[in-house]
């Protein structure tokens, strides 16, 4: 129940459940973060208030404001899956635990939605199994389709959903890596999903957690396309509603903390013991609760007033800062903390779609990582923090020449 100080509150509705979204957090003026511009498209950029509430009813963590979906996922869609050796083994290994664990019967049939340019069906189809993916944004889908794959430049929702399951049949496995909480209108996809599975089959979906948002304050996990941050708690509500089942929880490292979701129609399966294990987990942190989520944006601010804090002191000693990743989250970050070219000169990213263009509303020029090395900065501040691991192998020569990076996730630190 909402408390009398909290109507005071903006609030929304619940496009889960249709309750009422109660706001926690503001996150100022944002671009769409995966929009990288040239110079001359700088004054038609598109803005919109981020901010973020929770649903007294279903417990659901959500966007207050909804983004046109065809805003941001439009023919130069710049994210690649592929890009990243550790996604493309993770996206391996998922392809096999599905097919291992729920494709076995004579002639099995995976959808994947957003199949992006194929970094996990191209292992379903090299095992020979039937496929589909679904993918609106242009480029990323031709990608996909070079490597071999069958792929549909929709949408998925009720009405493709349907029309599918009329030409191919139902379908063993759907699955949606980092898609379903872009999506807002989620009865759609859960009646296109209903359409669409097999009685035995599953709904698996892996997306990031609220529960490790909260506990590695990584508010830039909210953005534009995250609409939903899901918890075990909420998507059990969801998954009731629609006549599903929440059946099992699989907790992953990637992507700064995910977890993989498995529905199956309701009564179908015996939920495995982790389920309430983890609701349990969340229920004893209060993640579900204003209280904990006020404490979260108290973090958040502090982490801005820091960081401004660093890179001012670091810029007036005359230190040379740069950024390493043009990541879609990078953009909270940048625009809530006000970070633009006077900060941090240039940001270096893998991506060619990227490079020579200026990141979204702070407008830092992005130059190819492969650069990198040959120009080292005093400090890096890592926006892609959640593949570190990876980059500071890839790049230690930096810190070997006394580079230092800069962290901001739990909170705001120095590795030198
Ligand atoms: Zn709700």
């Amino acid at each position: 129940m909402i408390s009398p100080a909290d109507r005071a509150r903006p609030q929304a509705t619940c496009r889960a459940c249709g309750g009422t979204v109660v706001q926690f957090l503001d996150l100022g003026r944002q671009p769409l973060s995966d929009r990288f511009l040239t110079e001359p498209e700088i004054p038609q950029e598109y803005f919109f208030q981020l901010a973020v509430g929770l649903c007294e009813t279903c417990t659901m963590v959500q966007l207050m404001q909804e983004v046109p979906r065809e805003r941001m996922f439009h023919e130069d869609y710049p994210y690649y899956s592929s890009g990243s050796a550790v996604m493309q083994k993770h996206f391996a290994d998922t392809a096999r635990h599905l097919l291992e664990t729920e494709a076995g019967g004579p002639d099995p049939f995976v959808v994947e939605i957003g199949c992006n340019d194929g970094v996990m069906l191209r292992t379903v189809h090299e095992a020979g199994v039937r496929h589909l993916g679904f993918e609106p944004s242009g480029k990323v889908a031709e990608a996909a389709r070079a490597k071999g794959l069958r792929v549909r430049g929709d949408f998925f929702e009720e009405s493709t959903a349907r029309e599918v399951r009329a030409s191919d049949g139902p379908a063993d496995v759907i699955f949606a890596a980092n898609t379903i909480c872009h999506i807002p209108y989620l009865d759609s996809i859960l009646r296109g999903v209903d359409a669409l599975l097999g009685p035995d089959g599953v709904f698996v979906f892996e997306d990031p957690y609220l529960g490790d948002i909260l506990a590695k304050t990584s508010f830039d996990q909210i953005y534009d396309e995250h609409f939903f941050l899901f918890s075990a708690r909420s998507v059990q509500a969801l998954a009731a509603s629609f006549g599903f089942e929440l059946v099992d929880v699989d907790r992953l490292a990637v992507h700064g903390g995910e977890v993989r979701y498995t529905l199956a129609r309701a009564g179908a399966r015996r939920p495995a013991d982790r389920v309430a294990a983890l609701i349990a987990e969340e229920d004893a942190g209060g993640v579900a609760t204003l209280a904990r989520l006020d404490q979260f944006a108290a973090q958040v601010g502090r982490i801005r007033d820091d960081l401004r804090a660093l890179l001012e002191r670091l810029t007036a000693e005359g230190k040379r800062v740069v950024a390493y990743g043009a990541t879609a989250k990078s953009a909270t970050v940048a625009n809530f903390c006000g970070i633009g070219p006077d900060l941090v000169s240039r940001v270096y990213d893998t991506t060619p779609a990227k490079q020579g263009r200026l990141t979204p509303g702070t407008h830092i020029p992005v130059h190819p990582a492969s650069e990198f090395p040959t120009d080292p900065p005093d400090y890096a501040l890592l926006f892609a923090w959640n593949h570190a691991d990876e980059i500071m192998a890839k790049e230690q020569a930096f810190r070997q020449a006394g580079g230092a990076w800069i962290l901001y996730v739990p909170h705001v630190h120095v590795r030198d």
